[in-house]
């Protein structure tokens, strides 16, 4: 079912995520900028109409089996992740660092979440609080889970067959996921300002504009803007 119009307005996107219930397609978003979720019945109104025109739905490429993406075992543990090819598990934490809800894959690209996922924060801040070495005053933020995981591989040179993560002399470069894709990614920044504003820099790594989209590989581009946040 598609509600084409709400509330007196059209239909501009359907078949969005939602940040709220983590539904992978129940949200729709109207033309006078607010969004409805048919799913949890949430409705927003601070949709900025800016942040939706480029959005592209994730994961629009073949559905990629997990042991293709070369994410260590050890990396999968860090983030308390549970893996295989059927489904993956990736844990959501509230903001007293409590592992409260879950979002699963499922084989065939089908996600559903478990739990209080409304009040969680960005994917991955739980490994905030791990102790492998110093913080790096740098955090990179990616579109997807499984890209958060593999950005954090690549950033700290951990081979994709390690099975534990030593401490580190390097400074740790952390790497967390906005919650449910691009269309809702600003009111996900907005909702963890605080944390982000505690880094010197926050290298921000969604997926480019259909056109220009590369096949998805093992690693995010990392090619979205920089900026620095003070
Ligand atoms: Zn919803």
């Amino acid at each position: 079912m598609i509600l084409e119009e709400h509330e007196g307005s059209k239909a501009v996107k359907t078949h969005q995520p939602c940040p709220d219930c983590g539904s992978s397609d129940a949200l729709s978003i109207y033309d006078d900028g607010h969004t409805y979720c048919f799913s949890c019945e949430e409705v927003t109104r601070d949709q900025e109409m800016d942040n939706v025109v480029e959005y592209v739905p994730k994961d629009t490429g073949p559905d990629k089996p997990w042991s293709e993406r070369r994410i260590s075992p050890a990396v999968v543990e860090y983030y308390d992740v549970t893996a295989s090819d059927m489904a993956v598990v990736f844990p959501y934490h509230n903001q007293d660092g409590l592992a409260v809800a879950k979002k699963i894959r499922h084989k065939g690209k089908q996600f559903s979440t478990d739990g209080d996922f409304k009040n969680c924060t960005l994917f991955g801040t739980h490994t905030l609080n791990k102790t492998i070495g110093q913080k790096s005053k740098t955090i990179i933020v990616t579109e997807g889970e499984a890209d958060a995981l593999a950005a954090f591989q690549m950033a700290n040179l951990i081979p994709s067959s390690a099975t534990s993560i030593m401490k580190r002399s390097q400074a740790v470069t952390s790497a967390l996921s906005i919650k449910s894709g691009q269309a809702s990614a600003a009111r996900d920044f907005k909702n963890n300002l605080e944390l982000l504003e505690t880094f010197d820099r926050v290298f921000i790594c969604l997926t480019t504009n259909l056109g220009h989209r590369r096949q998805r590989n093992s690693a995010p581009s990392c090619s979205g803007r920089a900026r620095r946040s003070s």
